[in-house]
């Protein structure tokens, strides 16, 4: 039945009632029927409001809703055991050496803190090299964190970032050839190397971001030939774009190219085309989870992720400038920080992941119900 034979079909029925009511009725009728026929194409389906008309009907609306468990917190590990540096250009966040990590990290478990991803800074004169030596360094930040979380923490699930660039003395995501550019078989043995350190110190879940071709496969392999594959997550970096969000990470983590950029190896802005290449590359090679980094900025390719990658997670990483951006805005007056934080992290749940990277979390740890 369409809409406006309803409205009429109903103003029959009335025309039963006694006189005055009959003529008030009839009349609401006629003023309803002259409202609708203007905002109605005459199909019912056309009402929408009734839907959504309860806060309750309106959080029904969403396909993905954000909880807890969706949430991976960035954390900063120097070298130095009791640092505990606020990040000018991340507001409210820190370097901290192990000393302060389970203080610090104590009352986000207890709040439903799920997983953390851990970065290496290393800080002292002379860690850094050609090689990125330190990367592994059993005694390094990471290693030495990734023991302490699964002994203090024994249900927080812990991601490591693997890269090279924290730890060379060039900042590049890898090992040089001699006229400065990536030497990618050697820079992915490194890397798949790094990876391999990581995991069998413990990690839940190891994360290249060094964007060398042919990295997740090698890491996969070398999982395999040490018999942890089947408990180890390989998250891979997959569509990492390059671009000026990620300034206020590099002052974090002090991993600033000291020549040159990483343009060859991180997707152009435009790259749509060769995003999809890489995801479906990254899959072909054994990730189990596909990371668009930055996020808002690349709903469609968040989209395309999960529409590639239909049986896999997708994760996505808010990055430091999206952070920072939103910060600004609120410290601004031009919009409410929580209400942005929700628009922004819903947005990229609605695009497709099911996983955001997110300084936020801590905020949303007391925002959040589940
Ligand atoms: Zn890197």
């Amino acid at each position: 039945m369409s809409f406006s034979s309803l409205v009429s079909d109903i103003t029959y029925k009335d025309r039963d009632l006694d006189d005055r009511r009959s003529l008030v009725s009839r009349a609401r009728s006629y003023a309803s029927t002259a409202a609708t026929s203007v905002s109605i194409s005459g199909d019912i389906a056309s009402q929408l409001h009734g839907g959504y008309s309860h806060p309750l009907a309106r959080a029904w609306q969403a396909e993905r809703q954000l909880t807890k468990s969706m949430l991976i917190y960035p954390l900063f590990v120097s070298d130095n055991p009791d640092d505990e540096t606020l990040i000018p250009s991340l507001p409210g966040q820190y370097r901290r050496g192990v000393n302060k990590l389970v203080p610090y990290l104590t009352p986000l478990v207890r709040k439903g803190l799920k997983s953390v991803i851990l970065f290496g800074v290393p800080l002292a004169p002379g860690s850094k090299d050609a090689l990125g030596t330190n990367a592994d360094d059993p005694k390094g930040p990471v290693m030495s964190s990734i023991r302490l979380l699964r002994r203090s923490f024994p249900s927080l699930f812990i991601v490591a970032d693997v890269c090279l660039c924290e730890y060379t003395t060039h900042g590049h995501c890898g090992i040089l050839r001699d006229d400065g550019g990536l030497n990618n078989a050697l820079s992915v043995d490194r890397v798949s190397d790094v990876a391999m350190a990581y995991a069998e110190a413990g990690a839940h879940c190891v994360a290249p971001s060094d964007m060398n071709d042919g990295r997740i496969r090698a890491i996969k392999l070398k999982l395999i030939e040490a018999g942890i594959a089947h408990k180890v997550v390989l998250m891979s970096y997959a569509a990492k774009f390059s671009g000026c969000l990620y300034g206020p990470f590099r002052d974090a983590a002090g991993s600033c190219p000291s020549f040159g950029d990483r343009k060859c190896y991180q997707l152009p802005p435009g790259g749509r085309g060769l995003a999809r290449r890489a995801i479906q590359r990254d899959i072909n090679e054994g990730a189990d989870i596909i990371m668009v980094k930055p996020a808002s900025q690349y709903l469609d390719i968040i989209s395309d992720a999960k529409d590639i990658g239909q049986n896999l997670p997708v994760a996505a990483y808010q990055v430091s400038g999206e952070f920072a951006m939103i910060h600004a805005g609120a410290k601004a007056g031009v919009f409410d920080l929580k209400a942005m934080a929700f628009e922004a992290t819903e947005g990229i749940l609605r695009a497709g992941a099911t996983i955001v990277v997110s300084y936020f979390t801590p905020q949303f740890l007391d925002w959040l119900s589940n």
